[in-house]
């Protein structure tokens, strides 16, 4: 079977690097001309006059970004299937459709407001009491095109500094710490959770997940998985779906999802039965799916900016090092390291040896070093 990805960046990699042992093979279609994934065939089409060609060569399509256009995914799909559905990529592309969506299907999230003008900003503001984010309603992605308002009249300097015609407004969640769960439904409606993992940012890029999530009550992870549970149904979703989520005293509230692969899953190559990537290329397939448990305890490390020193972590027999092939630059996901351990005690050790060879990661800070 051959599959077709859009997109072409380390996600279609690692994709196509859990296709090739179930004898799948792989076209990517990139649109941004700047293909990273170095694996199976690439069209490069910019501007969408190789699309057919696309559709005549392979079997089914799945997608690896979700700021492509929906209207690419529509035509493929009345072709051939397409997995995740277009609509999920469409929920996906604006926050408001998304939060309504979340809204609809009883799922907790911030309180929010939309602003078309730096006055309707400020009345947002008002309404909803400072601290808020204000985020660009479609486009944004990493903490781009957001800021924080400490007061209503930070308004107009955050309304130009985000530079866009309409903004979703949201409470700002007191969270005690980031989490995400990540699932995958089959064609035959057959569903499967992975343990949650526990998620610390750095400047809006995530720097470190833990799975299993330590100290996770029982009653927050069946949340969790009724949440996105009634996301994978709604949606009549095929193939994986992750879903952010800030915990809070109160208990879950959702940030947003994503319809693919995750970083926050990365962990699951080594550290799973069955990797995200693989359940990802099963379910669209048309596979059953495979085992989502966790093998111990695992932390992914991403690496950022620069490479630092690989030689060094390579000599560490519990580090897998996964390496994107990119050139180095600010902000740029270059690769991950994925720690294995029995306890999260010996993790906690793993992973802060590991950390001292990567410059520019930031102090690794976890619920696992809270009383
Ligand atoms: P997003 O682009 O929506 O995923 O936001 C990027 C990051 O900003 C999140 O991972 C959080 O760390 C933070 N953030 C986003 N929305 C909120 C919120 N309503 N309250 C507190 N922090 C937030």
């Amino acid at each position: 079977m051959r599959i077709g990805v859009l997109g072409a960046g380390q996600l279609g990699r690692m994709l196509a690097l859990a296709g090739y042992p179930l004898a799948k093979t792989f076209v990517f279609y990139d649109m941004s001309g700047n293909p990273s994934a170095g694996l199976g065939e690439v069209i490069i089409d910019r501007d969408g006059q190789y699309l057919d060609d696309l559709i005549s060569r392979v079997d089914r399509v799945t997608y690896e970004f979700e700021h492509l256009p929906v209207d690419v995914a529509e035509r493929i799909a009345k072709e051939k299937p397409v997995h995740p559905c277009p609509r999920a990529l469409q929920v996906c592309q604006n926050r408001e459709a998304e939060k309504t969506l979340f809204g609809e299907l009883g799922i907790p999230t911030p309180e929010w407001r939309i602003a078309d003008s730096a006055e309707s900003l400020q009345a947002a503001a008002e309404e909803l009491g400072c601290p808020v984010v204000a985020k660009s309603n479609t486009e944004g992605y990493d903490g781009k095109g957001q800021a924080v308002l400490r007061s209503p009249e930070d308004a107009a300097e955050a309304w130009k500094s985000i530079g866009h015609p309409r903004l979703i407004v949201e409470k700002f969640v007191e969270f005690r710490r980031e989490v995400s769960i990540i699932a995958v439904r089959a064609e035959v409606g057959e569903l499967a959770f992975y343990p949650m993992a526990e998620n610390a940012h750095h400047e809006g890029i995530l720097r470190y997940s833990i799975a299993p999530a330590p100290k996770l009550e029982k009653h927050v992870r069946e949340d969790a998985e009724r949440y996105i549970k009634a996301l994978l149904n709604e949606l009549n979703y095929v193939g994986v779906l992750t879903l952010e989520l800030f915990e809070t005293a109160e208990g879950l509230v959702a940030n947003e999802m994503a319809p693919r692969v995750h970083n926050s899953g990365h962990w699951t190559i080594e550290g799973a039965m069955t990797s995200q990537f693989e359940n990802h290329i099963r379910a669209v397939s048309g596979h059953p799916l495979g085992s989502t448990d966790a093998r111990g305890v695992s932390c992914m490390i991403n690496i950022i900016a620069e490479h630092g020193d690989i030689e060094r972590i390579l000599e560490l027999p519990y580090a897998h090092v996964h390496l994107y092939n990119k050139g180095e630059r600010p902000g740029r996901k270059l690769g991950h390291v994925t720690v294995l351990a029995d306890s999260y005690e010996e993790l906690v050790w793993r992973v802060k040896n590991c950390a001292q060879f990567l410059p520019g990661c930031p102090e690794f800070k976890s619920t696992l070093s809270e009383q």
